[in-house]
């Protein structure tokens, strides 16, 4: 599945080939992926000029809004979904659903699985769109740093990893990016997010900021290929220290990596190293 990083690894590969540039085509082979894709968004896209493109959590926004009117392409990769360069007349395949033309350069949107978001939001206030609204804080975003997580932590009783990974809260942190981060910081997966201190707090934020920094340099090494090929994004990760690496031993002390379950999903973390 993309996750934050691959995300924004596609965001700044894209952005050199399509910021500026004028749509010229757009073509839509499927009624609906994870939601109706907006009848007549194809015919509204055509004419508009790609201004720039952000990212809040996984959603990629193609500023499309001018003086003259516009909107904004929502994209979301789903669990399955990769974007693509592809030359003019490029035959599209089984799961190509969607096409942005801007004459010589094609965007391309594969989605075996179909849980992936294509919408369009007509108007410049993209961050009241229902889907955006409901999202926490960006945790590369310098708002989010050590004391805001202290202060946003006071009355959660739960564990913190599945906090970490509620996207109501922070968005964009997956099940590897809060295993590491948390291992990083020397912070069990399972004690209540409110019984860490602010010290601490700091150490995690920095951690998870890190942590994402390094699988973003990790990918941005391979956007050229990511842009000339089908590989799509996504195939870049860190080395994990304890993500995936149930009973091997922990890079720190050797002791074997645990495994337990949090909230229906692997948890890996070191009993010896993690408090
Ligand atoms: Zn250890």
């Amino acid at each position: 599945m993309p996750e934050l990083p691959e995300v924004e690894v596609s965001r700044q590969g894209l952005l050199p080939f399509l910021v500026g540039r004028q749509i010229v085509g757009a073509v839509v082979r499927t009624p609906s992926l994870r939601h109706p894709i907006p009848p007549g968004v194809a015919e509204r896209l055509v004419g508009l000029r790609v201004e720039t493109i952000a990212r809040r959590g996984k959603y990629l926004l193609f500023d499309c809004a001018s003086a003259l009117g516009g909107g904004w392409l929502l994209l979301h990769l789903g669990m399955s979904g990769s974007l693509r360069l592809v030359a003019p007349k490029t035959p599209a395949a089984k799961h190509d659903h969607f096409d942005l033309s801007f004459g010589e350069t094609v965007l391309r949107l594969r989605d075996p699985r179909r849980f992936g978001t294509l919408l369009w939001h007509e108007g410049s206030d993209i961050e009241h769109h229902p889907l955006l609204a409901v999202l926490g804080i960006e945790p590369l975003s310098a708002a989010f740093d050590g004391d805001w997580l202290y202060a946003a932590t006071r009355r959660r009783h739960g564990p913190i990893k599945p906090l970490l990974m509620d996207n109501r809260l922070v968005v964009g942190i997956g099940n590897i990016y809060a295993a590491e981060s948390l291992f990083l910081a020397g912070i069990s997966p399972r004690r209540a997010a409110n019984r860490i201190g602010l010290e601490r707090c700091r150490i995690l934020a920095g951690a998870i900021c890190s942590t994402l920094q390094a699988a973003i340099a990790a990918g941005g090494s391979s956007v050229r290929d990511y842009v000339n090929s089908d590989g799509g994004a996504g195939c870049f990760q860190l080395s994990c220290a304890v993500y995936g690496r149930a009973g091997q031993p922990c890079p720190t002390c050797g002791r074997p990596v645990d495994m337990i379950r949090q909230s229906g999903r692997s948890t890996y973390y070191c009993a010896r190293c993690q408090h």
